[in-house]
């Protein structure tokens, strides 16, 4: 990695926010075709990976799916799951394969069209031109709590998901951990190994098996082409569909929340509120079963997807009998009293921050606040996106598929360079109803 240093009034043709692994993709093509830019990171490079990461973290994606632009997993367990510091470490080894340019400790903090083309970014280190800035900033950046959260009493100690790292972070006394994405339920499974009493409060999260008729689910689904499917195929709403759980702690196993309960974690369904009539006590919607069988037929239905597809290409792949169910709850549990509950893990993710983009968030983000854009590049001609989840494809916000991404923009600016071509979506009148 160079260390690029901001100097204020420079220009550049290219400015990349974010120096994760999407700013980095797209720095290597950058430097590959000798276009001048500088990648801004706020923090140090990758170090979501390791800042906003439990200790225990490691991949739920094999680690064959860990590859960049030039740049690919080739250590000694292609099938296995690099932990946190690894997969922090992996990524800014990157860096340094091609000398991508960052100024690490350098915030964007407003963006501008100049008159004439292109843009002033300001920057915590001065302000630069820019004839492109691309926003590769990743897609979670504030963590979402509910609203009833400042309802709870003060002796509940409250954290997010991004800032839990170990159980004995955590006060004495059972932890009520909210929300059965990637991240709820593999923090729950880190409290309950470590002996913690553990409440968990389900969502309608879906899950994978980790293992079917002789491979990974996600190498499957891989070789079957699901994370290449583009986006406006599978309909956009996708965007919003929360990840399967699963882990690849352990070497990879199955997450499935009814051995939990076996195990001795209470299950609920959704959260709804804290009701402070009488003994205090969070609630819960009757969600549970619901949700326990919805995750469930997720899972059996990707492996009907995995056994049309062995059959149709004639694969020889073991037989494998199919899940049954291991506990079902006797009844719909409602309200948890607060005086059993000493801590609280909010695991319901995250909000998109556009702040920085200023007025130019009016015209490139719809009304939900999401980017508009065609494979990234958005109605103002210069400005595009990178690594947002499901910015083309189900692999688009991972390891899986950036680098496609990150070469298709690239071919973009290039295009752009040389022929003044912006494919993006048409600009609309500001303050019209804005559609994806
Ligand atoms: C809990 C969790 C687990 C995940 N597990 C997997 C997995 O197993 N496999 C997988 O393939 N993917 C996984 N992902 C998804 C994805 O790979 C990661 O989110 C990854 O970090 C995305 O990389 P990125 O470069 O797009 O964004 P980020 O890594 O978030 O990088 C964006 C960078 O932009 C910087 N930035 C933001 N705003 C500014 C600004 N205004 N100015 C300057 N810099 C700025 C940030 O500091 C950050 O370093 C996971 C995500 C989460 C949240």
């Amino acid at each position: 990695m160079i260390r690029a240093v901001v100097t204020d009034g420079a220009h550049h043709e290219v400015v990349v926010v974010g120096g994760g692994q999407a700013g980095l993709a797209l720095s290597y093509h950058l430097v590959a075709a000798g276009v001048d830019h500088v990648v801004l990171e706020r923090d140090t490079v990758a170090h979501e990976w390791r800042d906003g990461r439990w200790d225990a973290f490691t991949l739920v994606t094999p680690n064959w799916h860990c590859r960049l632009p030039g740049y690919a997993y080739d250590g000694p367990d292609p099938d296995g799951f690099m932990g946190r510091d690894e997969v922090h470490a992996w990524v800014r080894r990157y860096a340094d394969t091609f000398d991508a340019p960052v100024a690490e400790g350098v915030a964007v903090t407003g963006l501008v069209p100049r008159d004439g083309g292109g843009f002033r970014v300001t920057t915590t280190a001065g302000t630069l031109t820019a004839d492109a800035v691309v926003a590769a900033v990743g897609g979670y950046h504030t963590p979402v709590v509910p609203p009833w959260a400042a309802d709870l009493p003060e002796h509940v100690v409250q954290i997010h998901s991004h800032r839990y790292r170990h159980p004995d972070g955590l006060p004495d006394g059972p932890v009520l951990v909210v929300g059965t994405g990637q991240s709820g339920t593999q923090i729950a499974e880190d409290l309950l190994l470590a002996g913690r009493e553990v409440h968990l409060a389900a969502g309608r999260a879906p899950r994978v098996a980790r293992r079917y008729r002789g491979k990974d689910c996600m190498t499957w689904l891989a070789e079957m082409g699901v994370y290449d499917l583009p986006v406006a195929t599978r309909g956009l709403a996708k965007r919003e569909s929360t990840n399967h759980y699963v882990t690849g702690r352990g070497g990879g196993r199955d997450i499935d929340l009814r051995d939990f309960a076996r195990r001795g974690m209470h299950l609920y369904g959704r959260a709804t509120g804290v009701d402070l009539a009488g003994a205090p006590a969070v609630t819960f919607a009757p969600t549970l079963t619901a949700d326990l069988d919805h995750a469930d037929s997720v899972a059996e239905s990707i492996k009907d997807d995995i056994d049309r597809y062995v059959a149709a290409h004639g694969i020889d792949a073991p037989h494998e009998d199919r899940y049954v169910p291991v506990w079902r709850p006797d009844t719909e549990p409602e309200r948890l009293p607060l005086d059993r509950v000493a801590s609280v893990v909010w695991s319901v993710g995250f909000r998109a921050d556009w702040s920085w983009l200023g007025t130019l968030g009016e015209q490139v983000l719809d009304a939900h606040g999401h980017p508009r854009h065609v494979r990234g590049l958005s109605p103002v001609a210069d400005l595009a996106f990178l690594g947002l989840p499901w910015l083309h494809t189900w692999g688009s916000g991972r390891f899986h598929g950036v680098a496609a991404d990150a070469e298709h923009l690239a071919g973009a600016l290039l295009a752009r360079r040389a022929d003044g071509t912006w494919a993006g979506p048409e600009p609309e009148l500001v303050g019209a109803p804005a559609g994806v």
